[in-house]
């Protein structure tokens, strides 16, 4: 699975560790993440994120 990095603050999103402090477990694809999650550093929602490698 791809990995998102968050444009404004830097944060990656990887689904092999999700973002287990906001509800989104482990295993989970970015795609799949719930639309309202937001970036757990600077709080910008999806649309903030970019693929990454
Ligand atoms: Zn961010």
């Amino acid at each position: 699975m791809k990995k998102y990095l968050c444009e404004a603050c830097g944060y990656i999103y990887d689904p092999e560790v999700g973002d287990p402090d906001n509800g989104v477990e482990a295993g989970t694809a970015f795609e799949d993440i719930p639309e309202d999650w937001l970036c757990p550093l600077c709080g910008l929602g999806k649309d903030a994120f970019v693929e990454t490698e």
